[in-house]
């Protein structure tokens, strides 16, 4: 008789269901009850399976709960990396140069011009910045920046989590 690895399998399931070695080798048929105590015993089942199993188990999972822990570790470790590489690609207002005003008044105005404002409506030194203005804003560049720097912040991180 040989133990084929259905019959392992058969032997280790009967086993750990807790059936005695007499019940397994009845079961099995061919085999002596001393024949499955000693295949149990160097299967290294001896003892029997449902605590040796569970045991098993907590020692498996307090193994993956420590690699766990290990894994996370280094990641907890690094909080200062985690915003680094959004922050440079981003370019601050300050990084967009000041445009110099060329002091348009409000009736030279027209859709290609930055309409943002300078200086004091009460006053004759009044005007509006006047350049070119960005795509489809009201403003130039920097001013459009000042205007909908909140705007396209969102934009910005919504755009970063997508891409
Ligand atoms: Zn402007």
């Amino acid at each position: 008789m040989s133990w084929t690895d259905d019959r392992v399998a058969t032997l280790t399931k009967l086993w750990a269901d807790g059936l005695s070695a007499s019940q397994i080798a009845a079961e099995l048929g061919g085999v002596t009850r001393n024949a499955v105590i000693g295949k149990v015993h160097r299967l290294g089942l001896s003892g029997r399976a449902k605590p040796a199993s569970s045991s098993a188990r907590k020692v498996k999972t307090a193994a993956a709960r420590s690699s766990n822990s290990y894994n996370a570790r280094p990641r907890a470790l690094r909080p200062t990396g985690r915003t680094a590489p959004s922050v440079p690609s981003r370019p601050a207002i300050e990084d967009i140069p000041v445009p110099v005003s060329k002091k348009i008044l409000l009736e030279q105005l027209t859709d290609k011009t930055c309409k943002w404002p300078d200086g004091d409506p009460s006053t004759d030194d009044f005007h509006f910045c006047g350049n070119n203005t960005k795509e489809e804003t009201p403003y130039c560049e920097y001013h459009c920046r000042m205007a909908y720097q909140t705007v396209t912040d969102r934009r910005r991180v919504k755009r970063a989590a997508n891409g």
